[in-house]
């Protein structure tokens, strides 16, 4: 990811941190790790992914400068959107795959409490949300480079 990326989630106070100390009892060095918001394409570990880079869709380069937290909502949106119709989406809590039909409504929620972190729901299941979200630990996420979609492209 980008730094400046990083910093944009910093200034809008995204970022989480922790710190780590090595095992190795001769280093005392301790390591600062940062963790930026990620995106859930579903529960599965594999289907995590960083957060998108306007950058990477031909948003100028200081498009970033001028994005607030709604913004960025709705580019992250925009990306699910075109995640879900390419079948890559599916609910956090019943594991479904989701499409852009009507039939099944689903949401791209935020999730702000112990972990940054973009997700899709469908409405009917969001009550049991938190119960699937307890346990995770942010920094045990190793997340995949987020799919370029072509005609997202501006
Ligand atoms: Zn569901």
């Amino acid at each position: 990811m980008r730094n400046e990326l990083l910093t944009w989630f910093a200034r809008e106070g995204m970022l989480l941190s922790s710190a780590t100390s090595s095992d190795d009892p001769d280093d005392d060095e301790i390591k600062i790790v940062v963790k930026p918001p990620m995106i859930a394409l579903s529960r599965a570990s594999k289907d995590f992914r960083e957060c998108p880079d306007p950058l990477d869709f031909g948003y100028p380069e200081s498009s970033l400068e001028m994005m607030n937290i709604d913004d960025m909502n709705q580019f992250v949106m925009e990306w699910l959107e075109h995640a879900v119709a390419a079948g890559m989406g599916r609910c956090f809590v019943c594991n479904q795959i989701l499409d852009n039909s009507d039939e099944k409504p689903w949401d791209a929620v935020l999730i702000t409490r112990d972990i940054y972190c973009w997700l899709l729901v469908h409405f009917d299941c969001k009550r049991y949300l938190s119960r699937d979200l307890k346990g995770r630990n942010p920094f045990e996420v190793a997340a995949d480079p987020p799919e370029i979609f072509g005609d997202m492209c501006i």
